[in-house]
């Protein structure tokens, strides 16, 4: 297939943007890239797609998504993060069963390939879930990821009077057994595709020891590990009272910081703890739209960015976000740190790109592979209908995507060489059954959790 007569940003190390350009595909990688006229009359034989002069570029990679929680969204509004898990969020989920999980993973999926994202790393599986059906229905959704199966052996978050909803207690033998199982089953399923992590819970719901035993499994395996780290005060206040300075210093102590580890959040931090994560390459996924909407705090991307830490972008979950709208949420992030620097050309849109495209990629592993549009990479590319009101004038693509788009924007999606969507029609799932399941499925969940949530405001 050739990608004809299309604005090309190429994210490649030159950042160019290319005009009148295309993009060649030969099975699932990218056989060129360069201007139509030479691509066309390189490869003469292929199918040509014309893309109108519309905006082709990397697609999107979502470091923090909660596939679990798609269907919970917009349970837990306008409530504090403890409060939000305790009183929402682990009593719904804490009632699944496993066809719950596959049918909100479908639903994540969904959504997110429909607004662009091609990738992504699931930061929390839980057993109750069912790790094969959610992994075999990301299979099929054509996308990539990153699952994070969860260990823990605490029920707890941050102190012990902080209990989990018994639901979602699970011990820690078990929990490293049915990582290490489903790594041994899924990792590299679909062509590579797939990878399988550890998802630990954030400190306070792992023993030390354990965390001990899962970074010494990770550097065996050459596992990936995400976790949730300085995103509450209270997680400050955790690693304080385990005597060290801050949570950073807790994760480095227990082996949890790496090349091959994503910290998510990572609000409470100062220079001391870029510093730290700069220094071993550990990768940060900035998520603005929990924590602005859970008040959690602004996280410092600027200062973490200069210190030379890669931070990529996270949507997180469906009842902190609501949605999995990476560029919305790119819009977000730029807002939010040049608000905090009080400095309008802080973190700028290009900035904000990189982070949602081949810093993202970095984060996965997979930098060689995704994260731009050159020869030799895997074919992940969306490709964004320019043909809009909103989109008018676009003065500067990047700008243009950043500030003005909406992940309804896109048009089409190619994962691994594959049409994956078209004309904003999902070819690997069906979208109308996927949708009509949840929109079942959560008010079932909700009556097994004993839950009402609705309106505040009379319903008449
Ligand atoms: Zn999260």
């Amino acid at each position: 297939m050739i990608f004809e007569n299309a604005t090309l940003i190429s994210m490649n190390p030159r950042r160019e943007i290319i005009t009148h350009g295309a993009l060649a595909v030969e099975g699932s990688r990218i056989a060129a890239v360069g201007k139509s006229r030479e691509i066309v009359e390189k490869f003469p034989a292929k199918k040509r797609i014309d893309c109108n002069g519309n905006l082709l570029l990397p697609g999107l990679v979502d470091t923090h998504v909660h596939l679990a929680q798609a269907l919970i969204r917009g349970c837990a509004d306008d409530l504090g993060l403890l409060d939000w898990l305790f009183k929402r969020v682990w009593v719904l989920q804490g009632n699944y069963t496993t066809a719950d999980g596959r049918a909100s993973a479908a639903l994540c999926a969904l959504e997110m390939i429909k607004s662009g994202t091609t990738s992504f790393i699931e930061c929390m599986l839980a057993e109750r879930y069912g790790f094969d059906g959610v992994a075999d229905v990301i299979l099929q959704s054509g996308m990539r990821a990153a699952l994070g199966k969860i260990v823990m052996d605490l029920p707890a978050y941050a102190r012990s009077e902080n209990k989990m909803h018994p639901g979602m207690v699970e011990d820690g033998e078990t929990s490293v057994r049915n990582t290490l199982a489903a790594h041994e089953r899924w990792d590299g399923a679909g062509d590579g595709r797939l990878q399988v992590w550890f998802g630990p819970r954030t400190p306070g719901g792992v023993t030390p020891s354990l965390y001990d035993q899962i970074s010494r499994l990770a550097a065996e395996r050459q596992m990936g590990i995400t976790i949730h780290l300085s995103e509450v005060k209270e997680d400050l206040d955790y690693a304080v009272s385990q005597g060290f300075r801050s949570p950073v210093e807790f994760a480095q102590a227990h082996g949890l910081l790496g090349p091959r580890s994503v910290l998510a959040h990572c609000v409470w931090t100062d220079a001391a703890d870029w510093e730290i994560l700069a220094r071993s390459g550990t990768h940060v996924t900035h998520n603005p739209a929990s924590n602005a909407k859970t008040a959690t705090g602004i996280a410092p991307v600027n200062g973490l960015l200069r210190a030379g830490v890669n931070v990529a972008l996270g949507c997180d979950g469906g009842p902190s976000n609501n949605t999995y709208d990476m560029i919305r949420d790119m819009r977000l992030a730029s807002y939010l740190a040049n608000l905090k620097a009080g400095d309008p050309t802080a973190v700028p849109a290009e900035t904000i790109l990189e982070m949602a495209t081949i810093h993202g990629a970095r984060a996965m592993g997979l930098e060689a592979e995704i994260g731009s549009l050159e020869a030799g990479k895997k074919a992940d590319f969306i490709l964004i209908d320019m043909d809009k009101p909103h989109l008018t004038p676009a003065w500067d693509p990047v700008s243009t995507i950043v500030y003005a788009a909406h992940g309804s924007d896109v048009d089409t999606v190619v994962i691994d060489g594959k049409l994956i969507m078209q004309n904003r029609q999902v070819l690997t799932l069906d979208e109308r059954a996927v949708v009509q399941d949840a929109r079942r499925r959560y008010i079932e969940v909700a009556g097994r959790a004993g839950l009402q949530v609705g309106s505040r405001w009379p319903v008449v």
